[in-house]
């Protein structure tokens, strides 16, 4: 059911979740960030162009210098690996959760179909669950670490797209839940709920987990006259 390459690399990270401490849950998905960052070459790297016009090669890893060591122009640019670190990031953490859920926790997720743009996964059809976590960091093959910036729930506009997901899910599926689940968030996000939001929770962390746990159970069980 989970696609590779984030099946072998989820499975290779799974020992981590034998205890579930806040200390293995972020080990776990930084773990699953760094297998897709490797295995897809999402590193962040710099390639002289008017350097490699001349057959000379002048790259380096992370950030680009301000002009080529090589040559002294203003030709080198970052290798375009960036388009790719949030999406391919994203896909990891969506994976990486439902791995933990169904196999952990005995939550039976199932992915959305392709063409729900409001959620990722749902519970028995009575719950959507969004799940918006990406990487903070990518880590290079010289060693080096180069900053991503603000992660998942952190980043304004992700925050503006879940919220958005959630009133529209609400819309069109009357009588649901809503939950948001990520990787990093604002403290003012714990515990949040509104009209359309029943929760968001960072799933690195045990207390949260734990909850969004005890909330699901308590949801997919419960009858309601218009979902028996
Ligand atoms: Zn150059």
């Amino acid at each position: 059911m989970i696609p590779e390459p984030y099946n072998k690399i989820i499975k290779k990270n799974a020992h981590l979740l034998s205890s579930i401490t806040d200390d293995h849950l972020s080990r776990y998905f930084e773990e699953c960030f760094n297998g897709i960052a490797e295995e897809l070459g999402l590193f962040a790297c710099w390639i002289c162009v008017k350097c490699m016009v001349k057959n000379i090669l002048s790259y380096g890893w992370g950030e680009r210098p301000s002009v080529c060591p090589r040559c002294g122009n203003h030709s080198n640019y970052m290798v375009g690996t960036y388009q790719a670190w949030a999406s391919k990031t994203g896909d990891a953490f969506e994976w990486a959760f439902y791995y933990l859920m169904t196999e952990k926790m005995g939550i039976p997720l199932i992915k959305s179909r392709a063409a729900s743009e409001t959620n990722d996964f749902e519970v028995r059809g009575k719950i959507g669950i969004e799940a918006k976590g990406s990487a903070t960091y990518i880590k290079n093959p010289d060693g080096s670490v180069y900053s991503l910036g603000r992660a998942g729930m952190l980043r304004s506009d992700t925050k503006k797209k879940a919220f958005s997901n959630a009133k529209e899910f609400k819309r069109k599926k009357l009588g649901l839940y809503f939950y948001i689940v990520t990787n990093a968030m604002p403290d003012e996000l714990i515990g949040y709920k509104d009209r359309d939001i029943d929760g968001i929770f960072d799933v690195t962390k045990k207390n949260q987990l734990e909850k969004l746990v005890t909330e699901l159970n308590s949801k997919r069980t419960r009858n309601s006259p218009l979902f028996p």
